[in-house]
């Protein structure tokens, strides 16, 4: 499968399956099972996996207009995606000696949905110190833990799960384990009614004396910081502001619609042709939108053909995507007015679903304090 091919998959996912159901899933809170069932057959699950395996080895550019064209029809179901793939990627990377090639192959298949289990309730949002500490037995490890937030919680065939090494000294010495979804002590801890991404079951999970054996171990113990900056922060970071332009594009769209559609029967006129404002204001929607568009071909750029600044790309295209995708939504609900308060269109699951990007980790927040540091030549860490 080559670039246009996927893409042209997943566009036509989203037109036919995300699309009609993103509003009703919205309401209910309700995990979309059928958009995955669709991503396996269409090649989607392996997108970036090695062909030797079955994958179709392609690129940050091709995952980006994916997750991005996801996203305009359903944001939520977009960033399940993006965390499976993130998943695969790390499952991809393990360490000589994990025994990851069949979760690959099932991957690589359509058969199979991973996640991220990172952030715990214990250090929050920073996810590069869990406070969870494996203990090592004869087989392997047990882990106790309590995370915080997991995309697709209950939902996944595995979970890329970190946890304190046994014997790491710092909060980051940690290392990252690939745990099956019918792992003993794994569990889903309540249900997820969040304000955005309600659709993407990021729900609390526990992991109470989860056995884990060796084979299941996907980095070298201590190694789990490394893999979560060098292989999941550039992908994570890149499909998040892939899922923000998403948003952007669907309240462009969705607002110009409104200002075509609906009208002043009293003037004759509809709402676009009547109010210079909101044709300004939809035009700075626009000029963000497309600003946040080549961003993200930069930030490809520097991935594809990576150089000094790329680890400043990399946190600032999340940054700068939250905040994009908060004030073009947020524009869109001023625009559309009374319509948009009432839920008569799309326009407020977007803005809600906007919300959600900036505070998944590494926040906006977070984010700033790296690009401070960097910029004035300080440790991150
Ligand atoms: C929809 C959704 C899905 C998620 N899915 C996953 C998932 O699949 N896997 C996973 O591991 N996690 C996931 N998360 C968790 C996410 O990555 C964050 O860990 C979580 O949102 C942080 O929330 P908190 O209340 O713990 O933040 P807190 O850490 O309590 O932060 C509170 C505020 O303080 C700010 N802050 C924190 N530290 C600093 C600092 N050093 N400098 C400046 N400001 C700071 C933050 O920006 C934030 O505004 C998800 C979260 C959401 C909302």
């Amino acid at each position: 499968m080559n670039h246009e091919a996927a893409v042209s998959n997943a566009k036509d996912i989203a037109d036919r399956v995300l699309a009609p159901a993103a509003r009703q899933n919205d309401k209910e809170g309700r995990f979309s099972s059928e958009a995955i069932k669709a991503f396996g057959p269409a090649g989607l699950l392996g997108l970036m996996l090695p062909a030797d395996i079955g994958g179709s080895a392609l690129g940050p550019r091709t995952f980006a207009a994916i997750v991005s064209a996801l996203a305009e029809a359903d944001a939520s179901v977009a960033m399940v995606y993006l965390m499976h793939i993130c998943a695969a990627a790390t499952i991809a990377a393990a360490r000589n000696g994990a025994t990851v090639a069949p979760t690959l192959k099932e991957i690589a298949a359509g058969r199979h949905l991973s996640t991220l289990a990172f952030s715990e309730t214990g250090s929050r949002s920073h996810f590069w110190a869990p406070v969870s500490r494996a203990r090592r037995n004869a087989a392997g490890v047990h882990i106790t833990a309590k995370k915080s937030f997991v995309t697709s919680a209950g939902q996944a065939d595995s979970y890329v799960v970190s946890a304190l090494a046994p014997q790491g000294a710092d909060p980051t010495d940690s290392t990252i384990y690939l745990i099956p979804r019918d792992a003993r002590g794994l569990s889903v801890a309540g249900a997820w009614d969040g304000l955005g991404s309600r659709a993407n079951a990021s729900a609390p999970m526990i992991l109470e004396d989860c056995e884990v054996s060796d084979g299941s171990r996907l980095t070298d113990d201590g190694a789990g910081f490394q893999a979560m900056l060098q292989v999941v922060l550039p992908l994570f970071n890149l499909g998040s502001a892939a899922v923000a332009l998403g948003i952007c594009r669907a309240a462009v769209v969705g607002t110009a619609a409104h200002l075509k559609n609906a009208r002043f029967e009293h003037l004759g006129q509809s709402l676009g042709e009547s109010l210079p404002t909101a044709r300004a204001q939809l035009a700075t929607m626009q000029i963000d939108t497309d600003g946040l568009a080549a961003r993200i071909d930069d930030l490809i750029d520097h991935l594809e053909r990576p150089r000094d600044t790329t680890v400043l790309r990399v946190l600032e295209s999340k940054a700068a995507a939250g905040d994009t995708a908060i004030s073009v939504t947020s524009v869109a609900m001023r625009i559309c007015g009374g319509a948009a308060f009432a839920k008569h269109m799309a326009i407020e699951r977007l803005f809600r679903d906007a919300h959600a990007g900036a505070v998944m980790a590494p926040t906006g927040d977070v984010l700033r304090e790296f690009i401070g540091k960097a910029v004035l030549g300080m440790p991150l860490f």
